[in-house]
């Protein structure tokens, strides 16, 4: 049977291949050991110089973990993929084998906040300077673009923006510079968009959000399209791993120079705790977005609320896109919405009662922040101004409860916070 046939909300379920040495378990068992024992010399050397897939080292390889990777690389239909600690681990990692001193690359400039610290306070230590662009604008975009650029970088839908990129134009725009797009698809997952078969050259993910579901794994992982060319005149780093790994040359970069040597492993429990929740990704996310859409419609009809912003209305910038883009299965469970300041979002937070108050997302319950005063505290007003964090903001995850639920705790929560 070829998997890659199965459905997706079969290959979410069945995407991974089981060994016999399994003993009939449906799950791998969490491989619990820091090193691998090898019956000959020349077997452990032969794994050194990479001519077999055995494993040697809990840093560089994990049994438990490749059934994660492979079903993933599935998901995405990518060619292979390495999971990591966190997301955060995956989009350094990626960026770091990407990059060397003086070089540049363009990004959205829609970003989750640790994203948005890294490339700017973190890689201009290094010398490696950031060109921010707005990524509805293809001009600017294009205009960003010089002999030092090494790749683009986007969200698929941006944190907490809201906004949904055009990926197939930006990727057309990218490849005709002889550049890779890189895009972090942690809001849209690979049930609602897959960037690489829409052109796209390397997907990242925070599995600790929706992959993984519940709230209890932290991961990353970095995904290898196995189509970009690495054409030389740009990429004349690239070569040994070309020359080792062929298509997969990316793949084995951020892994061989940068995972395993900044040690980025992820613990194989997270790995075995993803594994579960990823079975249940496609029926988790069609509640998701039908309760998202929901709530941002209940919520437009508030009085107290002053804005709803969500991709799913039709008057949203981005909800062509989304819609095509995301073949209208949905447009995400992520939305943010106006109440009258600072101060009625937080007596709307301190009266929830169902929804939890936590610095999360994508998990199945729904769950609520005021970016303002949390993660983007460190931020001066401009910055949050151009990124969209305004001091009446308020963000919601939606998850998979009744929806009749949530619009009941926000009602409460709405009529305490104005008595
Ligand atoms: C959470 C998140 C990350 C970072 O992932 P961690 O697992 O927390 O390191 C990166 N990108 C997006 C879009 C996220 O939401």
């Amino acid at each position: 049977m070829d998997k890659q046939k199965l459905k997706f909300e079969t290959r979410v379920i069945h995407g991974a291949s089981m060994s016999e040495d399994w003993l009939g378990s449906t799950l791998p068992p969490i491989f619990q050991t820091a090193a691998h024992k090898h019956d000959t010399a020349e077997n452990l050397s032969l794994t050194f110089a990479g001519k077999t897939s055995d494993h040697i080292y809990m840093r560089l390889s994990n049994p438990t973990n490749r059934v994660l990777e492979e079903k993933l690389a599935g998901l995405e239909e990518g060619a292979g993929a390495v999971v990591m600690a966190s997301g955060m681990a995956a989009i350094s990692n990626t960026c770091m084998a990407l990059l060397r001193a003086g070089d540049e690359f363009v990004s959205g400039s829609s970003l989750f906040m640790s994203t948005y610290i890294l490339f700017t306070n973190i890689f201009k230590k290094y010398g490696i300077t950031v060109r921010f662009v707005d990524p509805l604008d293809l001009d600017a975009m294009e205009k960003a673009i010089n002999g030092k650029t090494r790749f683009i970088y986007l969200e698929t839908i941006g944190n907490p923006k809201m906004d949904v990129p055009d990926i197939a134009a930006i990727s057309k725009l990218a490849h005709d510079h002889g550049l890779p797009l890189v895009v972090d698809n942690t809001l849209a997952t690979p049930y609602l968009c897959q960037p690489l078969k829409i052109g796209a050259d390397v997907v990242i993910h925070s599995t600790t959000k929706y992959l993984s579901g519940h709230g209890n794994a932290s991961g990353g992982v970095v995904i290898d399209g196995g189509n970009f060319p690495w054409p030389e005149n740009r990429f004349p780093d690239f070569k040994p791993f070309i020359d080792r790994k062929g298509n997969l040359a990316f793949l084995d970069k951020v892994w061989r120079e940068h995972h395993i040597n900044f040690g980025t492993t992820q613990a194989p429990f997270h790995a075995y705790l993803t594994m579960i929740g990823l079975d249940t990704l496609a029926l988790r996310m069609e509640r998701h977005l039908e309760n998202a859409m929901a709530t941002a419609a209940f919520l437009k009809e508030i009085p107290e609320v002053t804005w709803v912003r969500y991709p799913g209305f039709e008057d949203n910038p981005c909800h062509e896109t989304a819609r095509r883009q995301f073949g209208g299965k949905g447009f995400g469970a992520l939305l943010t919405f106006g109440l009258k300041d600072q101060a009625a979002c937080f007596r709307f937070i301190n009266h929830l009662e169902l929804i939890c108050h936590l610095a999360n997302l994508g998990d199945c319950k729904t769950l609520v922040i005021h970016p303002y005063s949390t993660q983007y505290v460190s931020f001066d007003d401009k910055m949050k101004a151009s990124l969209s964090i305004f001091p009446e903001m308020i963000r919601l995850s939606v998850g998979i409860e009744a929806k009749e639920d949530i619009f009941d705790d926000i009602r409460r929560a709405l009529d305490k916070t104005n008595t």
